[in-house]
């Protein structure tokens, strides 16, 4: 059970004004608000223990390189990977995926096929396509019905011995939808193909089990779960990650450098060139602490009841249409008004102190399919209440009064 009075004091800004009424803060797919322990953490580790970690061997910098190596292990325990060194601390879902791409460039030829999803993030798609580019591999997609979900049948058509590599999200940002990914994981590696699971979305509201999915790769922002922004995690198996090079070179990578030639450092500093946002991981561990003492299923449980009584609010009003029908689905709700730009609506609601995104979500080929410019996205997290989902609902008649 949510304590939500309680849950919501653990977040100063949820307190604040906004254009002068009280915050409605329905834009945490884009990202999370912090609760207090998380900005302490970081303020703490400035007050106290700010150093580089190490190799230092004073004092200060043990304590900051314990500090931050203790996040990572509550990291590994949260996403359940076999060893600490498989979590590889990034500055976020793109970086970690821009690692992968990157580093599969040796790994790809000419007319090898790599398949993606029809409801991707930007993040998801680009750097794959530049790998297509070095490489001359085919990108492959897996299209969605019009309730945003994945055609599995025709993803087995586009399966055979040519793929090698599957990348798709947990959970769409622009939808809500979450995929079937242990199938998606499974006829995969059938065809011997290695899968990254993009887990932005869905690390806020499910706790991952990477050895249970069998993922060879999982990657996750901390900001969307009520961490700092530019951190997170790249965790892959631990084969993948010893054959894959590094994707950046610097200081704390390498085991030894002469003119001639440079050896590499063992995992995870393989893949962590240069110094890291030290506070950011710390901050990071906290906020994975904070969200599994208030339970992940006590989190889904709450969301879902908000989803269901916002989407049975919102489709009373009249022209309202919501993309993402799925059954299952985390509390995202994508919609239009009739005749209405999605941009007027959130500029409208933001004036009573409503915060959702509008536009397309970083999602441009999902808009495509709909034939849409974009949407208005609102989206629900542990700490909004009913009576928040009846202010959007009486805003959105407001907007629409005034618009139409
Ligand atoms: N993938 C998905 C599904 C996302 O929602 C996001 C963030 N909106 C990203 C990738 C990129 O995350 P970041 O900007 O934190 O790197």
């Amino acid at each position: 059970m949510i304590d939500i009075k309680k849950v919501r004091a653990d977040f100063p800004i949820l307190n604040s004004t906004v254009n002068g009424k009280p915050l409605v803060y329905l834009d945490n797919a884009a990202t999370s608000q912090k609760p207090q322990v998380v900005i302490d953490a970081i303020v703490n580790y400035y007050t106290t223990i700010n150093s580089n970690i190490h190799r230092g061997v004073h004092t200060l910098s043990q304590k900051a390189t314990e500090a931050y190596e203790q996040a990572r292990i509550k990291l590994q325990q949260h996403f359940n990977a076999k060893k600490s060194f498989e979590i590889i601390l990034t500055a976020g879902t793109t970086h970690s995926i821009n690692i992968v791409a990157t580093g599969f460039t040796s790994f790809l030829k000419k007319n090898d096929e790599i398949i993606v999803s029809a409801m991707e993030h930007h993040s998801n798609i680009v750097p794959w396509q530049m790998l297509c580019k070095r490489t001359g591999a085919i990108l492959k997609v897996i299209p969605m019905n019009n309730e945003g979900e994945l055609l599995m049948n025709e993803y087995d058509k586009l399966l055979s011995h040519k793929t090698k590599l599957v990348f798709v999200n947990h959970v769409s940002n622009a939808l809500g939808t979450i995929n079937p990914i242990q199938e998606i994981i499974d006829k995969a590696h059938n065809v011997g193909a290695a899968v990254l699971i993009d887990g932005a979305q869905s690390c806020p509201h499910i706790k991952p089990d990477v050895q249970k999915l069998d993922a060879d790769f999982y990657v996750a922002s901390a900001h969307k779960l009520c961490g700092p922004t530019g951190v997170g995690i790249l965790y892959g198996k631990e084969e993948w990650l010893n054959k894959l090079p590094p994707y950046q070179g610097g200081g704390e990578m390498i085991k030894q450098v002469t003119f001639e030639k440079t050896t590499y450092a063992d995992l995870p500093h393989k893949f962590e060139a240069g110094t890291p946002n030290i506070a950011g991981v710390i901050a990071f561990g906290t906020a994975i602490d904070y969200m599994n003492k208030i339970g992940f299923d006590n989190i889904a449980a709450y969301e879902n009841e908000l989803l269901a009584y916002a989407t049975k609010k919102l489709l009373a009003i009249d022209g309202l249409k919501i993309y993402g029908t799925s059954k299952n689905k985390t509390s995202v709700i994508s919609f239009n008004i009739e005749n209405i730009h999605p941009y007027d609506i959130g500029t409208i609601i933001d004036k009573l102190g409503i915060a959702v995104r509008t536009g397309h979500h970083c999602a441009q080929p999902v808009m495509d399919f709909y034939k849409i410019p974009g949407t208005v996205r609102a989206s629900f997290s542990f700490y909004n209440t009913f009576e928040e989902v009846d202010l959007l609902y009486n805003a959105l008649v407001k907007a629409k009064n005034m618009l139409c």
